[in-house]
């Protein structure tokens, strides 16, 4: 049956590959020959063991994660993990530096708040959050639990291109870049990223930490909330969203199939290129959001010109089937969400549509 796909510009949930969509299909109702749909193998199987296990060495080979990470399977959102990451990791007494670059930053900054001392590391608040702060702009103390910072701002449509080299913990929330492009894991004790952009559906959260850190975290909490938990039992101390790790896998495969890390950031600097360059190309018609080198590859956000114009724009972009172009209901405006597994042609049939309403209205 040949399906019609929407142009999918949503933020998250967003697009999966239709090639996984498909396999997923193909295997829903007989998992591998089991008899059973993935949702009913039970999570301590060998055939479940291996739908978990091939995804994290998925992951491993892809990011080229070191041997001394962790890769964990947890629920929750990245929501979770503005708290998690606090609870396990602020002693009393001690700080946390947060660069706040938009919405997501703050919201883990209040969390942090609830469990000890955060502080201001860099903000580009007073910029409306049109940029990713200068290496220099940076402070922190040597002593504080951690520095954190937001990878890739989905609201503001902001991205830093260059992790800063740090000599405390760098934790990095990367929900709406991760898998991307290549990135030094390296540089940071720990990765956090809800599944639903660029890994597969929501339910998954991916931790990526640094066996150290694990070891260092307060002992005083929750057993679900400590990451030694789900560090000691591969992610399976309880049922963990197996349908969702199964389907994360399969993203995985899909961008080894494509040619990995190096082909996706390749085919997403290209698509994310027609669209800066409409609104480059549009004389002040279309205005960008971010300032030209904090742009992200991952969320396209502008405004049209006036707001009678823009409102025409988004209703005839939703009429013409490109689905959530509407800015974040915080912002407003408009935003094209281009993760890894929205196609090239989507994003030249958006260009199109903005070169011509422009023609029409300009
Ligand atoms: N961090 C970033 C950068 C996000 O874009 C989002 C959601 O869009 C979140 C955190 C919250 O993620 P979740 O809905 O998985 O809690």
């Amino acid at each position: 049956v040949q399906v019609t796909r929407a142009y999918n510009f949503n933020a998250g949930p967003s697009a999966l590959p239709l090639e996984v969509l498909e396999k997923a299909q193909q295997e829903f109702l007989d998992f591998r020959g089991t008899g059973m749909s993935v949702m009913e193998l039970s999570h301590r199987s060998k055939e479940y063991e291996e739908v978990h296990n091939q995804a994290k060495a998925s992951l491993k080979e892809l990011l080229s994660i070191p041997d001394h990470y962790q890769i964990l399977f947890l629920q929750g959102g990245a929501s979770l993990q503005f708290s998690m990451i606090p609870m396990n990791f602020l002693k009393s007494e001690q700080k946390a530096g947060y660069v706040l670059t938009g919405s997501w930053s703050e919201k883990a900054f209040k969390e942090a708040e609830v469990f000890g001392n955060p502080y201001e590391a860099a903000s580009t608040k007073d910029d409306h959050y049109r940029r990713i702060p200068l290496q220099n702009e940076l402070q922190y103390n040597a002593d504080d639990a951690y520095l954190h910072l937001t990878s890739n701002n989905t609201i503001y449509g902001t991205e830093w291109k260059d992790f800063p080299a740090v000599d405390v913990p760098l934790i990095g929330d990367m929900s709406s870049d991760i898998l991307s492009r290549p990135i030094d894991i390296s540089k940071f004790a720990l990765i956090y990223a809800g599944a639903q952009k660029n890994l597969g559906p929501s339910g998954v959260t991916v931790v990526i930490i640094r066996d150290d850190l694990i070891e260092k975290a307060n002992n005083d909490i929750p057993t679900m909330l400590k990451y030694s938990t789900h560090a000691k039992n591969n992610s399976l101390y309880n049922t963990p969203p197996t349908f969702g790790i199964y389907m994360l896998g399969e993203v995985l495969n899909w961008v080894k199939g494509i040619g990995g890390i190096t082909e996706i950031a390749r085919r997403n600097e290209e698509k994310a290129k027609l669209l800066y360059d409409a609104i480059d190309e549009s004389n002040g018609f279309y205005i960008g959001h971010a300032e030209k080198d904090s742009r992200s590859l991952m969320n396209v956000t502008f405004r049209v010109k006036d707001e009678v114009l823009e409102k025409k724009f988004l209703a005839e972009a939703k009429q013409a089937g490109f689905v959530g172009v509407n800015g974040h209901r915080s912002v407003g405006g408009c935003r094209a969400s281009i993760y890894n597994a929205v196609p090239y042609e989507a994003c030249r049939a958006f260009r199109d549509f903005m070169k011509q309403f422009q023609q029409v209205n300009g």
